[in-house]
């Protein structure tokens, strides 16, 4: 784009003209941010028309992301950045004597995600137009964000994120005109025509307005502009009289005002199954309707449109796909059904059975009645196809409907033509053990994606002081292409360099340092190890076992007051589901453990603990720079990928983790001297299941270290918990310590001792950094994605 910054200081004026009737120097953060995001909005334009222009005139194949969360945080810089005119624009702002920062600091972070999941479904965003492939998202205009945390008392308290403005979200455009009817309820009967065929009739229905707002999706120095779309609900004004009292319209409008928040459990509440199906079936008749424009018969629709099921909430586009082709488009079953499963494919996010979507078939034929029909006769034709041909215990475990119930992961695998899971192992476990029976029927529908991260926000826009010195160091190829960060390696043992990544590291504590200061009034050191585990609160994810070796230290501290540790800031930042006992009590503890430590000046500031309220993307990109450790330390075999584990590694902290998700990957990426490595690994704990051996009270009793630190939950050690400390205590002995802590605890202790060893040799454990940072390339979601384009979706 050929812009200079005299252009940009004058549309910048102009813009607060028109939209404030306000000058520069009048104008407040939030009207510059407004401004400046509408003035970029309007850069972008003659690109997106263009490219939207070739896909359609060349009938380009295209990909069409489903997923009920999205997770981009700020947008700002990222289409700063990805438009070539960050430096350019950061230097018109400061000829007006504004701070980019500023406007940076008044844009709400878009959070209508929970964690992982959402934050993977952005990164793809960002990474399609990137490497040129027509890639959309589909998904649902929450008006509330997942929740805001505060922290009062130690306790989570969960307020509404309203992140929406008066004015809506700035980067979005309204698209009425495209707006499409979504029909929930009422009674569906076949009624046979003329010509013998059977035509639904719908009785009582209810009619759902949905409305698209669009959100450009700007590419990396390459003009291509993709779409996120999201809809929104509305009532039609035809069918006013069907929601006659306030109370019926605020039941409607209620189907995109929350964010389901918790992405572990489902709640199964008729709201997120109207949900699920609403952004499904305004997807689908948009993108059927566009397909339909071209001319070319729809038995092909394949050809042209592949549509991904990101977890299983789409998953009812396989029912609803087939819906259309056979009622609005009357072709026969047969012809369907071979299209729609070439269309579809499916990514799987996790293992735990808890988080497997199903439904009460009662529910879901009360909600979707024709797609209950066709649910049934997918679970009818799939019996028949494999009746005799397997034992009928596989078909059992592997049928959509089972014991009253509808399950999504299922009706994904069958209806595509692709299941991949999103790490090595993962996948491995998928294929061995929880989809295995689908295995013996589709083995070629298996694959592996390893997840990745948008390495330009997690690099160039997180962490500016370090990518200053790449550049300085090896160049600025990397910026375009992360794989010369290898370029790095040349330099691992060269004291200059390695003294120069040291003072980034601690300028970037420094800032978080002076963040948590002025939040909390806690002073850090920062020749401390900086210690962070950020990550949704779930047991698997063991913040427990963190606190186990807190607990330790404090009272090895307490025992010796002599004791010359090395200095740490343990770092949290989690949100707990709303309904989720367990993982809410774990952060009440947090909280009182740090309030404990924090004050007790017996511990010579060799020990702090820091509890982030409020974690979310714009968080992330303020501590992940400043960590010299990363807590990756879930129970082998629970954690899918991970990918705050890349982050991590990226920005040259040190992974501590199990062999868990990708952290093997990570491993095999760095070389096992470049990581820490402790605990069982995935064969050990599925030995435990296997020989159902596992007994914690035995550890408990015959550890005596250990048990001082279990009995410090429950003996007044922790002040303020002794209601949360017995039912932590409960879940590690009474119940027999599900994720394994007890039995990882003595090695993570060793391993942790190790890197507090590790640490005082600066130039070394810099080398390491560094190892991290050369290798991290391969985890790039730009890679990721084309896999995705190439392998799975054929749009490259
Ligand atoms: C990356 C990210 C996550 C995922 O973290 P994991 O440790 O991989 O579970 C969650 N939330 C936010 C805000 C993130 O940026």
């Amino acid at each position: 784009m050929q812009l200079t910054k005299e252009k940009i200081i004058q549309d910048f004026k102009m813009q607060l003209h028109e939209d404030f009737m306000i000058k520069n120097d009048e104008a407040t953060a939030d009207e510059r941010f407004i401004a400046l995001a509408k003035q970029i909005k309007c850069y972008v334009m003659p690109d997106w028309l263009r490219h939207r222009a070739e896909i359609v005139k060349e009938q380009k194949k295209t990909a069409y992301y489903f997923s009920i969360e999205f997770l981009p945080g700020k947008m700002l810089q990222t289409n700063l950045l990805n438009l070539g005119i960050y430096d350019l624009v950061q230097e018109a702002l400061s000829e007006l004597g504004v701070d980019l920062m500023d406007l940076v600091e008044a844009e709400r972070d878009m959070a209508l995600g929970n964690g992982g999941l959402g934050r993977l479904a952005s990164c793809f965003m960002d990474s399609l137009p990137t490497i040129g492939a027509p890639g959309f998202g589909n998904g649902i205009r929450y008006k509330y964000g997942l929740f805001k945390q505060k922290i009062v008392n130690g306790y989570q308290v969960e307020l509404p994120d309203a992140w929406l403005s008066s004015d809506g979200n700035v980067w979005e455009t309204k698209k009425p005109h495209a707006a499409v009817d979504v029909k929930i309820y009422g009674n569906v009967y076949l009624v046979p025509q003329e010509n013998g065929d059977l035509k639904p009739v719908y009785e009582n229905v209810k009619t759902l307005h949905a409305v698209p707002y669009d959100i450009t999706q700007i590419g990396f120095n390459n003009d291509v502009v993709n779409n996120l779309r999201l809809w929104d609900v509305e009532i039609p004004e035809k069918y006013e009289l069907d929601y006659p009292t306030l109370a019926d319209r605020r039941r409607i409008e209620d189907i995109t005002s929350v964010l389901y928040p918790d992405d572990a459990t489902r709640e199964g509440q008729s709201l997120r199954l109207i949900q699920e199906y609403f952004m499904v079936s305004a997807g689908l008749q948009t993108i059927v309707t566009s397909y339909a424009k071209m001319g070319l018969p729809m038995a092909q629709i394949h050809e042209k449109v592949a549509v991904h099921i990101n977890d299983t909430h789409p998953a009812m586009a396989v029912p609803e796909l087939m819906r259309i082709l056979i009622d609005d488009y009357n072709l026969e079953w047969e012809v369907a059904w071979a299209t729609t499963t070439k269309v579809m494919s499916y990514t799987n996010h996790t293992v735990l059975s808890e988080a497997l979507e199903k439904w009460d078939a009662g529910l879901f034929k009360e909600i979707v009645p024709r797609i209950y029909q066709i649910v049934g006769e997918i679970d009818r034709q799939f019996v028949k196809t494999w009746a005799g041909k397997v034992d009928a215990s596989v078909i059992d475990h592997t049928r959509v409907i089972q014991n009253g119930q509808i399950h999504m992961a299922n009706l994904s695998i069958i209806g595509g033509h692709s299941v991949n899971g999103v790490a090595k192992l993962h996948t491995e476990l998928l294929i061995e053990d929880v989809l295995k029976d689908f295995y013996l029927l589709y083995p070629e529908k298996f694959n592996n994606k390893t997840n990745g991260i948008a390495q330009r926000r997690w690099s160039q826009i997180a962490n500016p002081g370090m990518s200053a010195l790449l550049d300085k160091q090896i160049g600025k190829g990397w910026r375009s292409n992360v794989h010369e960060l290898s370029k790095l390696e040349e330099f691992l043992d060269d004291a200059a360099v390695q003294h120069d990544f040291y003072q980034v590291k601690q300028a970037n504590k420094q800032r978080l340092a002076d963040f948590v200061k002025k939040t909390q009034g806690i002073d850090l050191p920062i020749h401390a190890i900086f210690d962070v585990q950020v990550k949704r609160l779930h047991a698997y994810k063991r913040q427990l076992l963190n606190v186990m070796h807190i607990i330790k230290l404090y009272q090895d501290l307490k025992d010796d007051p002599t004791l010359e540790i090395t200095p740490r800031v343990f770092f949290f930042g989690a949100k707990a589901a709303p309904g989720y006992h367990f993982a809410k009590s774990v952060i009440k503890i947090i909280n009182e453990l740090a309030n404990l430590i924090n004050q007790d000046e017996s511990l010579r500031d060799q020990l702090k603990v820091v509890f982030l309220e409020n974690y979310n993307v714009s968080l992330a990109e303020l501590i992940v720079p400043a960590a010299d450790v990363s807590e990756q330390i879930s129970t082998a075999g629970k954690e899918a990928s991970g990918t705050s584990n890349m982050k991590f590694m990226l920005n040259g902290a040190i992974t501590l983790a199990t062999l868990d998700g990708a952290n093997i990957e990570i491993k095999d990426a760095v070389g096992e001297d470049n990581i820490v490595i402790f605990g069982m690994d995935k064969d050990a704990v599925y030995d435990h299941y296997a020989r159902h051996d596992y007994n914690s009270r035995h550890i408990y009793e015959t550890n005596p270290r250990l048990k001082r630190v279990v009995d410090a939950f429950t003996d007044g050690t922790i002040p303020n918990t002794q209601y949360e400390g017995y039912e932590i205590w409960d879940a590690l002995i009474s119940y027999n310590d599900e994720y394994f802590l007890l039995e990882d605890f003595d090695d993570y202790v060793a391993k942790q001792a190790y890197i507090s060893e590790l640490y005082k040799d600066k130039n070394t454990w810099q080398s390491k950094a560094m190892k991290n940072i050369a290798n991290s390339g391969r985890f790039s979601s730009d890679d990721t994605i084309e896999l995705y384009a190439r392998e799975i979706w054929g749009i490259l």
